[in-house]
């Protein structure tokens, strides 16, 4: 006991100049040392950047404009500091914009709750057109949305169809919707049965669609879901879905579209900010009842009338799935514009808003994504004729205030707040020990109440104010741990009690990460991917390579356009001048798509997302390049269908990029080729792809080769290495440490 006594105290006060080189104390001095640093090192882990405040988590809410009231709220509940007017170094661990990545440009740290060029990612173009492209390569499995065309640019085809449709006496006769690309709140939206009523003299862009006639209704009333989605991460993908969501219903009953019914926007837009305007408008409080209702309630519905909800809320799932794999590639392209490798800048997280109509069939049915849908928690109510006033909507609270609250403890840095909790805890446990030892050294306290308002008189003692004082800072305490859902102080009733409370390290450590993961567990957030759809959704990804291929390939950071360069460059790297393909044609195939996706999208100056001033100037966008890369496969990597074609084209190009599994590393032969003393052949020896690595079975590497001359107490020569490659027939890096990257395997030839 004596000894372990001693040995305590040594850990405690290490005298170093004392110590013999043979003392075992030496041993546990340094141990403790590197105990201490382990924790320097942790808290500058937890400090993340030296753009992060160091002292709590801390949200700046100065342009959150509507979203200011459910964030104050989630941000009271979970103990933040919230900054209303932002600091002046934006040092915040969350930055709330309400519309924008790009609202504040100062920011270079954190997190932001926007990803770049999202708006325009979601405007209904470009979403649309990443979900045609999915559903050319995967045709039955992106039929969850109706079908579109582009106007003006499609305009002819659109006119086209509709004819068609007419001479097969389609029944019931078709109709369409027509709505601006860029439009939100059903403003714009009209109806449409003849190609001659389209009106293009706004000049804008827009979108028609088969209007889905057949849907499901809830008291003879049209409705749609919105479904809030957390997208947490971009790399690696990682999103989650909301339990919870909202279901808006028309204001009147629905008919199929005729000519006569074709203009009542009540009848054919569920909109809210539309029909909280009709006079029908039912602002009901019960969950069930009204123009706005809950998600689960109108699932319950749809069970109580004898169908599955469990197999509708799932096909929602993997709607949320499919269509954000969709878009990824385009956020990857827009994320390096905004912040190129190299620079720093915060990291992204954003809330989505699914609409999704529902089929008579229960097919769901994908209308749009909203990048900033409203997180307001007031509705209008009128209180008088023409007299309207704001006031709480507990449906919305119910459903946006757990989401943003969920939100922000997912994406806040959990380490930093872990950290904190304990701190504060064990700051808590000192103070209440300190306070009852105090007492208990007292003869005869007096009887105090626990009470949280005491009232001092003015003539009271020193000692009696000390005591006040003590018991007011214990209920606070005990008011303060509580608030958290702590129960740790919470039953202190003797002083024995107290003092077995003062937990150990370890204890308070496995006590926090049990609250953060029920915490974690009871969110309404639910993680959709990775945890559910990762194998199901792993063969939607290969687009991710392509824009992988396009960015290696911009040339100019922050770039949103290739360049004919960048285009030719691409063709002669990834070789496919081997596969037939002429420079002369390389430079055609690029005016021609250029021209194209000009002509398709002229509101959107970068041609793929951003519209601001100075993305400006020639080049081909993603999209482009994608096209062409589906044009270059289907002429030069035929296979039976338009997948294969382009994963044939993309493992091609990889393979020649050495781009697989490397991350983009493409400086590592390089520098390897220089250690080892041997000249660097560009694009001789390049790496294979994981799947080729994985088949090959007999694996020599350098690093035995460095082995057997290290046992002869030499460098092997530079002869030695040349002759072992020579005789070997492949080469692969792996972008591990040290200088032992290479592997040279004997291998079969892979092209
Ligand atoms: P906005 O962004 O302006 O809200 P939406 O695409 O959400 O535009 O459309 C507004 C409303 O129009 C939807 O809530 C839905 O009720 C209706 N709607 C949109 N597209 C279709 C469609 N293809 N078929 C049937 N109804 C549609």
């Amino acid at each position: 006991m004596a000894a372990s006594k001693s040995l305590l105290d040594s850990l405690k006060k290490p005298e170093p100049t004392n110590f013999r080189m043979t003392d075992f104390r030496r041993e546990l001095h340094l141990r403790h040392k590197r105990e201490e640093h382990a924790k320097k090192e942790k808290l500058r882990a937890l400090q993340e950047s030296k753009y992060v405040s160091r002292y709590a988590i801390t949200i700046d809410t100065s342009r959150a404009r509507s979203n200011c009231d459910v964030l104050r709220m989630s941000i009271k509940e979970l103990g933040f500091k919230e900054y209303p007017f932002g600091r002046k170094d934006n040092c915040c661990d969350v930055h709330w914009h309400a519309c924008h990545f790009e609202e504040n440009p100062e920011v270079f740290g954190g997190k932001v709750n926007k990803f770049p060029g999202m708006s325009e990612i979601c405007s209904k173009m470009t979403l649309f057109r990443c979900l045609d492209i999915m559903r050319d390569l995967f045709p039955t499995d992106y039929d969850f949305y109706p079908r579109t065309w582009y106007l003006p640019a499609q305009f002819h085809e659109f006119s086209c169809e509709i004819r068609k449709m007419h001479e097969r006496r389609v029944k019931p006769k078709p109709t369409f919707i027509i709505k601006p690309d860029t439009g939100a709140q059903g403003d714009g939206i009209y109806l449409l049965r003849e190609p001659n009523e389209y009106s293009s003299l706004s000049g804008k862009c827009h979108v028609a669609q088969e209007y889905m006639s057949n849907v499901y209704l809830i008291d003879k009333f049209k409705f749609d879901f919105r479904i809030y989605v957390l997208l947490k991460s971009l790399e690696p993908l990682e999103f989650y879905i909301c339990q919870e969501g909202l279901a808006r219903f028309s204001t009147l009953p629905y008919e199929n579209p005729t000519n006569k019914n074709i203009h009542e926007s009540f009848m054919h837009l569920t909109n809210y900010s539309l029909n909280k305007r009709s006079s029908t408008f039912n602002r009901s409080d019960r969950d069930d009842e009204g123009s706005k209702r809950t998600l689960t309630s109108v699932l319950r519905r749809i069970a109580m009338n004898g169908h599955d909800s469990n197999k509708v809320w799932k096909s929602i799932e993997r709607i949320v799935c499919k269509t954000i794999v969709a878009i990824v590639p385009e956020m990857k392209v827009e994320y390096q514009a905004a912040i190129p490798p190299g620079k720093t800048g915060p990291s992204c997280f954003q809330v989505l808003g699914f609409d999704i109509l529902l089929l008579q069939n229960l097919k769901p049915i994908l209308l749009e994504i909203n990048a900033s849908p409203s997180l307001s928690l007031d509705s209008e109510q009128e209180v008088s004729p023409g007299v309207f006033e704001y006031v709480l909507s507990p449906k919305d609270e119910e459903v946006k205030y757990p989401l943003i609250r969920d939100t922000l403890l997912h994406v806040v840095p959990i380490d930093k707040l872990k950290y904190f909790r304990k701190k504060k805890k064990q700051r808590l446990l000192k103070k209440l020990k300190a306070s009852t030892s105090q007492k208990s050294k007292r003869p005869d306290p007096p009887v105090k109440q626990r009470t949280s308002i005491v009232i001092i008189k003015a003539d009271e003692s020193d000692e009696e104010k000390r005591e006040v004082n003590v018991t007011q800072q214990m209920s606070e305490m005990h008011m303060d741990v509580d608030s958290h859902g702590d129960s740790t102080a919470r039953d202190v009733n003797s002083d024995d009690e107290r003092e077995s409370n003062i937990k150990s390290d370890t204890e308070l450590d496995e006590e926090v990460d049990n609250y953060f993961e029920t915490k974690l567990r009871e969110s309404c957030l639910k993680q959709l991917y990775p945890a559910i759809y990762d194998e199901e959704c792993e063969r939607y990804r290969i687009l991710e390579r392509v824009a992988g291929l396009f960015i290696f390939f911009l040339g100019i950071r922050g770039s949103l356009r290739i360049g004919p360069t960048g285009f030719r460059t691409f063709a002669r790297k990834c070789r496919l001048n081997r596969k037939g393909m002429t420079n002369a044609s390389v430079d055609i195939m690029y005016i021609d798509l250029q021209r194209r996706w000009d002509h398709m999208n002229p509101e959107r100056t970068s041609g793929s997302g951003i519209k601001s001033i100075g993305k400006k100037g020639n080049g081909l966008c993603y999209q482009g390049f994608l096209d062409a890369c589906i044009e270059i496969a289907r002429r030069k990597f035929y296979a039976p269908t338009k997948i294969e074609m382009l994963e044939n084209l993309v493992d091609h190009c990889e393979l020649n990029l050495n781009l697989r599994d490397n991350d983009l590393a493409n400086n590592l032969p390089r520098l390897h080729f220089r250690r080892l003393g041997l000249q660097y052949r560009q694009g001789s020896m390049y790496a294979m792809p994981r799947r080729v690595i994985d088949q090959m079975t007999e694996e020599t590497t350098i690093e035995d080769l460095l082995k057997a001359h290290e046992k002869k107490l030499r460098q092997p020569s530079r002869e030695d290495i040349e002759a072992f490659l020579r005789k070997s027939r492949r080469m692969i890096y792996q972008p591990s440490s040290g200088s032992r990257v290479i592997s040279v395997t004997k291998s079969p030839d892979s092209e």
